[in-house]
């Protein structure tokens, strides 16, 4: 028996299902989860002193590799003075500042700890500024685990064959309408059944949690336009795609604003971070300044704030940084399509930025209907081969490859090579 294996009996009796957060548990893929041990650079390793190439990226926080030495420096040399005051620090008006000045279209923020959180309190404020209730979200994205946003949800809901939770109560889930991703006929009608009630659309500028599904031509622009028409307010989560897509996320790459941007993973640098952040006119309203309540003992905790702006800072000092993870990006998913193609796999891979996704399926995914049309059980298949191999990747058809600055030549080449292995495994029955 592993100490990974060990280390999850243990966990089972004490954590519900042995993890802290559900797609984790790898019950999907039909194993017992790697503990981790450590990870550096484009490596992790578990406790039993396997090394893997990691493509999980902590689900996208870790853009620049693990362990990376100024991030590390930074968090070390805030912890001497002191972990949380609950008191106003420097650090968070640098950070502040900074994304003010980087991201498009953007005059204030407010620090939470979670994307979940961020999302709960970006749609609290939508509400609370148009004094409508009821919120247009897509089918398929993920948008963290508050009670309106658990209906039809991508991600861990998705691959644990429940995208609607027990626990929400239908007076709350009556309000977010669904509406079809890449399909604006499909919002239109919300709008005209509900003309005066819809406070935000609230999307994934593009769809990373239902596999990868960048946006269609037209599609952002649509949405942008249907909020003008009906005063209800855009909100673009930029959890996985801010600082990611461009230094400015998604409103900078697609040119679209957004009323309010949800930002969360990479902002806190591989720490517990997430924000709202919009014009000053809506994002006033929020308390003390307006009448729209939240609030948090440790957000803007120092240490988290350090990670991110070091994070942020590199990235923003050196603007090829992101231009190079993505042309990698490219590179490899074009090398994917050749191997799948070699090999006859009924696979689409799709790719934007340093987002890849493998669908084992014949039809181009554009949509959550098509998305779901992929075999889980050639993807399980997929997926054990790769991890056997040292490849580790995210345990769900739904979640994406995270390429970061640190993988290098030889971690592509490995990784072809053990694709390529695998596919002619899959090949072969
Ligand atoms: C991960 C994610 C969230 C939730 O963030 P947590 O920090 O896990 O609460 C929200 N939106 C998107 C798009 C995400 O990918």
């Amino acid at each position: 028996m592993s100490l990974s294996d060990e280390l999850f009996e243990r966990a089972k009796k004490v954590i519900p299902g042995g993890v802290n957060s559900p797609v984790r548990a790898y019950r999907n893929v039909g194993r017992t989860p790697l503990f981790i041990k450590k990870a550096v650079g484009s490596k992790i390793y578990d406790v039993d002193d396997n090394e893997y190439i990691d493509f999980v990226n902590s689900w996208g926080p870790i853009i620049l590799g693990h362990s990376y030495n100024d991030i590390i420096d930074s968090v070390k040399n805030s912890a001497i003075y002191g972990l949380s005051f609950g008191a106003p620090t420097e650090i968070e008006v640098l950070i502040a500042e900074l994304i003010c000045e980087i991201v498009p279209n953007i005059e204030m923020i407010r620090m939470v700890n979670s994307g979940t959180e961020a999302v709960m309190s970006a749609l609290r404020l939508a509400r609370g500024v148009t004094g409508k209730s009821k919120i247009i979200k897509f089918e398929g994205c993920y948008h963290g685990h508050s009670d309106p946003m658990l209906v039809k949800a991508g991600s861990g809901a998705l691959t644990e064959g429940e995208p609607n939770s027990a626990g929400v109560i239908k007076e709350i889930a009556e309000h977010t309408l669904i509406a079809q991703y890449n399909n604006l006929e499909s919002v239109e009608e919300l709008f005209k059944k509900n003309k005066n009630d819809i406070a935000c659309i609230i999307v994934e500028p593009v769809a990373a949690n239902m596999g990868v599904i960048p946006p269609e031509d037209g599609f952002l622009e649509g949405l942008r336009n249907f909020c003008d028409k009906y005063n209800a307010l855009l909100i673009f989560d930029e959890v996985i795609t801010g600082f990611r897509l461009a230094l400015g996320g998604a409103q900078e790459y697609f040119g679209v604003n957004a009323d309010i941007v949800i930002f969360g993973k990479i902002i806190g640098g591989g720490m517990p971070v997430g924000a709202y952040c919009g014009k000053r006119k809506i994002m006033e309203h929020i308390s003390p300044v307006g009448n729209v309540y939240q609030a948090g003992t440790l957000s803007g905790n120092p240490i988290a704030m350090a990670a991110g702006y070091e994070q942020l800072m590199v990235l923003n000092k050196n603007r090829d940084i992101l231009k190079t993870v993505s042309m990698n990006s490219d590179y490899i998913a074009n090398e994917m399509r050749k191997i799948v193609d070699k090999y006859k796999i009924d696979a689409k891979i799709n790719q934007i930025g340093s987002l890849i996704s493998v669908f084992f399926t014949k039809n181009k995914v554009n949509s959550f209907k098509t998305a779901i049309q992929s075999d889980e059980k050639i993807f399980n298949e997929y997926f054990n081969c790769m991890l056997d191999n040292g490849i580790y990747i995210a345990p769900s058809q739904f979640e994406a490859i995270f390429i970061s600055f640190a993988h290098q030549s030889e971690d592509f080449k490995r990784f072809l090579e053990v694709f390529e292995k695998t596919m002619s495994m899959l090949k072969k029955h």
